[in-house]
């Protein structure tokens, strides 16, 4: 089984994947995942407003 390191892009923190799955894991932990759903959310919302 191969793995890839990669570097979650909310907090920073490398982590190691299967390589199989590389494209699905983006993020750490599910808790950075929401949070950058969560960003994504806000920032549509916000930019809605301010237009
Ligand atoms: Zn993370």
């Amino acid at each position: 089984m191969e793995y890839i390191n990669k570097t979650c892009p909310i907090c920073g923190h490398e982590f190691v994947v299967q390589k199989r799955v590389e494209e699905k894991a983006i993020y750490c932990t599910l808790e950075c995942l929401s949070a950058a759903q969560g960003k994504v959310k806000r920032g549509k919302v916000s930019s809605f407003v301010s237009v």
